[in-house]
């Protein structure tokens, strides 16, 4: 019988893709999202992503709610009347920016949201969860690639980083407590790219903080020129190293997950990190865009973006022994599927 899976925050970037994933792989998905970083449109019954990823998938959900995990009643209920299998919880403030103007929503969203639902899951004997951590949980690191064994939170630059390393400790802490529970944290490094077809794809709400949208939105004319956050960094061009991910190689990770999370093995807390075990400075992932796409992004090289690091990659081969999983994507596709996403959708989800 086909599992039946609860993705929290599906409506968004990564959640969109892999609820596609799923589906196609004939798991029953119930979707659950606030809104607060997703579209959905005046007399449409679901977010506009998630009536493309049907479209896509030619399947139907088997549930879509708009609800917020601050809300345990709402999530309580949620348990009571479905039969859930398994967790994939998304649902999260992202914007590292915002997360150090509003510190105590961050905390409250990402650290008490997943307490809500760890609780409603207890409740209802629901113990199989995969969770959206990221490669911000090793800080500013001193050691290059970032393997899973180093340690976690204790240079995070930020409450938004804080808040994934805070959940990791409970996480962590509730696996002990009960031998029932089995908890994969996926750590993605930097996601990028969109659904190969171009209808589903990054659409942040407000201004880009991150690098891909913003050069997609300067190569679409929605903004004048980039601005690369540093050019004095210790790297060979001097601009930020990250470990780009393609979003279909991300929800593939999804997917194997999904696929183990219900053997013994995967008792108890697992952080695995998903990435490429490649680093690109912006420079290079400006020219291969420039190059994949035929357009041309002007830039500007300013003042360092205070928290950034210099350079971010992961060691991936934890992910590929335990999840026979790896990355097949490269820079070109990752430039060349956001740019097919962006162009074929220029105001992103909104019509006008
Ligand atoms: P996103 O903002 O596109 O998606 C998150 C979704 O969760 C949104 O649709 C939002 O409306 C919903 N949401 C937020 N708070 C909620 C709440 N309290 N209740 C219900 N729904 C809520 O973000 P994304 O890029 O798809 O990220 C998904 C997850 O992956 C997040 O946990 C994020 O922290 C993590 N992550 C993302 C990246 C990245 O660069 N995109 C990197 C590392 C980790
Ligand atoms: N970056 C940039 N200009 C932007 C956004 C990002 O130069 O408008 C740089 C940033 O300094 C970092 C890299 O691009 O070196 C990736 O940044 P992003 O915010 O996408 O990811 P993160 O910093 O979370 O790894």
């Amino acid at each position: 019988m086909s599992k039946t899976i609860l993705v929290t925050g599906g409506a968004g970037y990564v959640g969109s893709h892999c609820v596609l994933e799923f589906l196609q792989h004939n798991y029953n998905v119930i979707v659950v999202d606030n809104l607060v970083n997703a579209v959905k449109l005046e007399n449409q019954e679901m977010p506009e992503s998630l009536i493309r990823v049907e479209r896509l998938a030619n399947k139907k959900l088997e549930k879509y709610l708009t609800g917020d995990l601050k809300d345990q009643q709402f999530i309580d209920e949620i348990f009571a009347n479905n039969h859930i299998d398994i967790v994939v919880h998304f649902a999260a403030l992202k914007s590292v920016g915002e997360s150090v103007a509003k510190p105590l929503e961050y905390y409250e969203n990402n650290v008490s949201g997943t307490i809500n639902l760890l609780k409603s899951m207890r409740k209802s004997k629901v113990t199989k969860l995969i969770f959206s951590s990221s490669a911000t949980v090793y800080g500013d690191p001193e050691v290059l690639p970032l393997v899973e064994t180093l340690p976690t939170g204790q240079t995070c630059t930020n409450p938004y980083g804080r808040s994934k390393h805070m959940v990791e400790v409970v996480l962590k802490d509730l696996c002990k407590s009960s031998p029932e529970w089995s908890v994969m944290s996926l750590r993605y490094f930097n996601p990028v790219g969109a659904h190969s077809s171009g209808d589903i794809g990054e659409d942040p709400q407000e201004i880009p903080n991150n690098l891909m949208p913003f050069v997609t939105q300067v190569a679409v004319g929605m903004r004048p020129e980039l601005k690369i956050f540093g050019g004095d960094y210790n790297t060979p061009d001097g601009t930020g190293v990250r470990d780009y991910i393609h979003i279909e190689d991300l929800s593939n990770g999804h997917l194997k997950a999904l696929e183990q999370i219900t053997t013994e093995l995967w008792k108890d807390f697992h952080p695995i990190n998903l990435g490429t075990g490649r680093g690109y400075s912006v420079l290079e992932v400006i020219s291969t865009f420039e190059s994949a796409n035929g357009v041309k992004i002007p830039y500007k090289i300013v003042d360092r973006r205070p928290g950034d690091v210099t350079e971010l990659y992961a060691d991936a081969k934890l992910a590929n022994e335990k999840l026979g999983w790896t990355a097949t994507r490269d820079m070109y596709d990752m430039c060349a599927s956001a740019w097919k996403w962006q162009s074929k959708n220029p105001k992103g989800y909104k019509r006008d």
